[in-house]
């Protein structure tokens, strides 16, 4: 889920993950939207991490990664389930169903074969 300015007037009309109240441009109240199943995005940088902050339940190490997703404002980060990224590598969301967490943990990308 993302949400979205419904301000005609507004300039910024893309999508917003995290999702915002407000809009940060025109401070219009903000509404939902879902995104098209499966969302693919696209690899724009990434990192290892060799050593987690407190509060994160993933055994490292792990790739961190910066995706772009088609229409959203924003670049979400999150986590490689498996593989070793590259920039520009197309990527598809998951998510943690089983004993979830309930943080921004539950969703993941994993390498998107065409
Ligand atoms: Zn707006």
């Amino acid at each position: 889920m993302a949400t979205r300015c419904p301000n005609n007037k507004c300039s910024e009309n893309r999508l917003w993950i995290p999702p915002r109240a407000h809009c940060p441009d025109c401070h219009t109240e903000m509404i939902w939207k879902t995104l098209p199943n499966p969302v693919i995005g696209t690899i724009y940088s990434f990192t290892e991490v060799v050593y987690a902050g407190i509060g994160i339940e993933l055994s490292t190490p792990y790739w961190q990664v910066d995706v772009e997703i088609p229409g959203l404002a924003t670049i979400p980060k999150s986590y490689l389930l498996y593989g070793k990224p590259t920039i520009g590598m197309k990527v598809k969301a998951e998510f943690r169903m089983k004993t979830p967490t309930n943080t921004v943990l539950d969703y993941y990308w994993v390498p998107y074969e065409q």
